[in-house]
């Protein structure tokens, strides 16, 4: 199969629109990284995507829909819920809803709840809009690989098995949507993302973050996967173990291998002349650049060696989450390379 690579244009989305209800995968730009989409309500399509990714079977997809899409013909929407949509959708904030069950069982795994997002992404609103059925999309990635931020990461993964990316540029916000449990009586973030839960506290009155107990089955399953891994090797340290990050750098180079630091900027400038991919100085650019350096990383690095950041909270808490996962860590973790 030939994929092809085309921005949003009225062809392209008549082809997109055929496709889908021919029961294919097309991948498509969003605000977040770019996502593979099929539709939500056909089981073989949904299946595809499970197969095409390699996706663990028990890891529910998030079904995206355009801005005017009536979601209460899907899903039942608590009265609180209407204040976080009109303040943040469209937008990187995926809602988890218990679900009238309309789409394919496969999309949420057998699940009661549906999740949704409506994405801010021209070209995904232009897509959604074309077909004008809810489109069940994971990240356009192979299972556990980095994310796509570009149309060619997209490719990168499945150049010849689908055929076609709506190529709609670079993704800005860089790091997956913010998942936000909205079932029970106060909202709990299940995945940390751009919209944080102070904000979401700001427009509700309180916001909880969903921590799995030990031996408990995870309510956001996907957060129970590695993601995120670089197919190079990785080395990570402590932004207090910086001394053996450097010994580690020039050892590995020293063995006549190609090392490079991901890092925050103030890293970068604190020890110029090492090779370094920058991962910028705001929770926002760090977020924006993390995918694409690990992607960089994986093509140019022998040993790419990831230092922790320094800054936390808010937009950070998702950022350290995608790193630390990137480089097999835990959150609450000790030094390791
Ligand atoms: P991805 O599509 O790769 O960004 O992953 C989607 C994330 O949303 C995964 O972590 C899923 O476990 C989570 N998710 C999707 N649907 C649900 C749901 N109905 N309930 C809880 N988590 C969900
Ligand atoms: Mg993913």
């Amino acid at each position: 199969m030939k994929t092809q690579i085309l921005s949003v244009t009225p062809q392209s989305l008549a082809y997109a629109k055929e496709l889908i209800a021919s029961g294919e995968v097309v991948a498509f730009h969003t605000e977040t990284v770019y996502g593979l989409g099929a539709d939500a309500r056909n089981d073989q399509a949904v299946k595809k995507i499970f197969t095409l990714k390699g996706r663990p079977a028990d890891n529910p997809l998030i079904a995206h829909v355009h801005t005017g899409y009536d979601i209460s013909s899907l899903v039942e929407t608590p009265p609180y819920t209407a204040r976080l949509r009109e303040k943040f959708l469209p937008g990187p904030l995926t809602m988890v809803y218990p679900s009238k069950r309309k789409v394919s069982s496969y999309v949420s795994c057998g699940l009661t709840t549906l999740s949704l997002r409506v994405p801010s992404s021209p070209t995904a609103q232009a897509f959604l809009k074309a077909v004008d059925i809810p489109i069940a999309a994971p990240s356009a990635n192979r299972s556990k690989h980095v994310s796509p931020v570009t149309a060619q990461h997209v490719a990168d993964d499945f150049d010849g098995d689908i055929p076609l990316i709506l190529d709609g540029g670079v993704c800005t916000g860089g790091i997956e949507s913010t998942v936000l449990d909205c079932t029970g009586k106060i909202p709990s973030i299940l995945r940390a993302g751009l919209v944080t839960k102070e904000m979401i506290a700001a427009e509700v009155g309180a916001c909880d973050v969903y921590v799995p107990q030990e031996g408990e089955k995870p309510k956001s399953p996907g957060m129970a996967y590695k993601h995120y891994a670089p197919s190079c090797r990785t080395a990570f340290f402590n932004k207090e173990e910086w001394e053996n990050a450097i010994k580690c750098y020039l050892t590995e180079q020293g063995k006549g291998g190609t090392p490079f630091f991901l890092c925050e900027h103030s890293f970068v400038e604190e020890h110029p002349g090492l090779y370094a991919l920058d991962l910028g100085e705001t929770p926002e650019e760090m977020a924006a650049r993390l995918y694409a350096h690990l992607r960089t990383g994986e093509r140019c690095a022998t040993l790419l060696i990831g230092i922790e950041p320094r800054q936390s909270g808010g937009v950070m808490d998702g950022v350290r989450n995608r790193m630390l996962r990137a480089f097999g860590q835990s959150e609450k973790r000790g030094a390791r390379s």
